[in-house]
């Protein structure tokens, strides 16, 4: 019961009160049932999502935000503790799905396709980062000391010699083995177009170099130079500053002319473009494109190239259980300089600024942005 001890009456939380605004706000240390837990919280990654919810919240009132955490199990109830198979001080990624366990989508492992958990088929969704401070214990986002697990929270055990902060980039990583991997099935000898050197690009080049890709092309504006070179460095064969170079003219040079298999459109948000220069990018017949932004429309999509070239196009939508596991054991091998991802790191006080430097507004230089409380 050493942890109950040590726990203090209230706990410490960035909270998000409105668009654009943060407030620091105590809570009550919530009363552990004996089917949840309570997470002490080492690192809380932010993504490019975060930036969008930070400027029009989809979720009103006050929200913990905070959707890729990694920390240890500081209280946990019996229940929680013989269902899930940790023991208090264990050290875990928690995924930000929290399922229904009733559903068909839960019950093939899918959890990212749980209706019970997403606010767009749920307005009373569980998930967190995307969840109501207002709800009952509160901790449902990172950017706090601590987090609320209950029975259906998705914990992966962190292998030893994984520390907190490298565990801290399971969510690219595990989003990168998901859609180039499982989705647009790269492996043995493909070819590889990956625009976007983010995290997200980023971790894709690392998943397509362990598969087997035998040629690997990262894109990016002349901004991303250092993440270009980290793209190198990481198992890029080719970079392209699409600002100085030709992108398509480049993919054709490298190919001998017949385009790439799979194209990962990781620019988050760059308009019509990179959806355009995969189609013209993929090879002749049967390559795969993997898109995701917010386009609400698409002007001319050229549905008669698509069709003649025989793509088929994906959407990238979050990752499995599966991907989570495998995004662990590739950081506790050690093969690829995955730590030069983390950038920059912030303590609670500082979650607007290190929201905004992932936005492109606060530090320079982001790549990978943490919060420690
Ligand atoms: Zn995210
Ligand atoms: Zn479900």
């Amino acid at each position: 019961m050493l942890y109950h001890k040590t726990m203090t009456e209230t706990v410490l939380a960035a909270v998000r009160t409105g668009a654009g605004t943060t407030e620091l706000r105590e809570y009550p240390t919530p009363e552990v049932p004996a089917d949840g837990a309570l997470l002490r919280i080492e690192v809380a990654g932010i993504c490019g999502t975060d930036v969008k919810m930070y400027a029009k919240p989809v979720i009103q009132g006050p929200v913990i935000m905070g959707h890729e955490n990694v920390g240890v199990i500081a209280m946990a109830g019996r229940e929680f503790r013989e269902r899930q198979g940790v023991a208090e001080g264990d050290r875990v990624f928690v995924e930000h799905y929290v399922p229904c366990h009733r559903c068909e989508w839960c019950h093939l492992g899918q959890y990212r396709h749980c209706e019970w958990t997403d606010w767009r088929t749920n307005p009373d969704a569980r998930r967190y980062g995307y969840t109501s401070a207002e709800n009952p214990f509160h901790l449902w986002g990172g950017f706090a000391s601590h987090l609320y697990l209950p029975w259906n929270a998705v914990l992966h055990k962190v292998p030893d010699g994984v520390s907190a902060e490298l565990a801290g980039i399971v969510t690219p990583m595990s989003n990168g083995i998901e859609w180039a991997l499982i989705d647009a099935r790269v492996g043995y000898d493909s070819t590889v177009l990956i625009q976007g050197p983010g995290q997200q690009g980023l971790a894709q080049t690392v998943a397509c170099k362990q598969a087997g890709a035998s040629l690997i092309i990262v894109t990016g504006t002349t901004k991303d130079a250092a993440r270009l070179e980290l793209a190198k460095a990481l198992g890029a064969d080719h970079v392209v500053d699409v600002a100085a170079d030709d992108p398509l003219t480049r993919v054709t040079d490298v190919t001998g002319g017949k385009g790439v298999d799979v194209v990962l459109d990781c620019t988050a948000g760059a308009g019509t473009a990179p959806v355009l220069l995969g189609i013209d990018a993929l090879k002749r017949r049967e390559g795969t494109l993997v898109i995701q932004g917010e386009l609400a429309a698409f002007p001319d999509f050229p549905v008669k190239k698509v069709t003649e070239k025989a793509i088929t196009i994906k959407s990238a939508r979050g990752h499995s259980f599966r991907a989570c596991e495998l995004a662990l054991a590739q950081l506790a091998s050690g093969r690829f300089p995955l730590e030069r991802l983390t950038t920059h790191t912030f303590g609670l006080s500082y979650v607007d600024r290190a929201i905004k430097t992932v936005g492109g507004s606060g530090d320079e230089g982001a790549i990978h942005v943490s919060v420690l409380p």
